[in-house]
């Protein structure tokens, strides 16, 4: 890629390679463009590249000694593929946390405190006003919220950085559906209310899609099929043919 492309796309994913210890090719050849403000899922088999290509967006993938063999990511028009994680972050790209990397021992509100710098304060009640949830619990250790909480947590010390695109990796893993219900609510609230582009990794394909805008399907680490979501939504026959297996829980 020249990089003299203009482009309106915040966030320019093309024909992005991972390598993995030098031998595992996990993403060959994946292309995505995420406009602002949109929500894009991103669904596909085990396997197929997803979580590689979040890191390989926010810069972590080399945290897992993965390295971007070939291709590009841009985001505002600008390469980053190179660029450490904290200076994408800087720039706008924010990825949601694992909740498993949330600190047990730490309150609601010194968790989203601890990512402001001091001037910024006054962010923490702002970003607290979108989860009133997490605004009643704000004095209560992280380690005794429920795994919903644990999720809104997660996004709300990513939005307290106020990225402009927000990857998410596997929203609903391990939730009941009425707790996916509430979180997928939430994330059409954010997106309105905090002016961000989501990207939704999802093994929960009928889920996304009710949420999303537009929709990947990927495989082998590449995308097969981009449609707008609403194409697929309700279509579990449609989606589970294209991606050649039902990967769906149809809850
Ligand atoms: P899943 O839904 O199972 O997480 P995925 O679509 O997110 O799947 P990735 O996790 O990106 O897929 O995995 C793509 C390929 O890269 C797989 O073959 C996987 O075994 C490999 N891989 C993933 N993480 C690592 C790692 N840290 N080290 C080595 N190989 C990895």
């Amino acid at each position: 890629m020249t990089g003299t492309t203009i482009t309106d796309d915040l966030l320019v994913v093309d024909r992005l390679e991972v390598v993995y210890n030098r031998a595992v090719r996990a993403v060959n050849g994946m292309s995505l463009r995420i406009n602002a403000g949109e929500i894009v899922a991103l669904v596909g088999p085990n396997g197929a590249g997803k979580t590689t290509t979040l890191r390989a967006i926010s810069g972590f993938a080399a945290h897992e000694h993965a390295r971007v063999t070939a291709g590009s990511v841009r985001f505002g028009g600008r390469d980053v593929t190179q660029l450490r994680p904290e200076k994408r972050a800087r720039l706008g790209i924010g990825i949601v946390p694992e909740v498993g990397k949330i600190f047990e021992r730490l309150t609601v509100g010194e968790h989203i405190r601890a990512m402001l710098s001091w001037s910024d304060r006054i962010r923490v009640d702002e970003v607290l006003a979108m989860f009133p949830r997490l605004r009643e619990r704000s004095g209560k250790l992280a380690g005794l919220l429920s795994g919903g909480e644990r999720q809104m947590l997660a996004i709300a010390i990513t939005l307290s950085r106020q990225p402009s695109v927000l990857l998410i990796d596997e929203l609903s893993l391990g939730l009941a559906p009425k707790v996916v219900d509430e979180l997928m609510e939430k994330l059409v609230e954010i997106r309105r209310s905090a002016k961000v582009a989501i990207v939704l990794v999802e093994q929960n394909v009928d889920r996304a899609l009710e949420v999303a805008d537009r929709c990947y399907m990927v495989a082998a680490g590449r995308v097969i099929v981009e449609e707008p979501a609403a194409a697929l939504r309700g279509r579990p026959d449609v989606w589970a043919l294209l991606l050649g297996q039902d990967i769906g829980h149809h809850a």
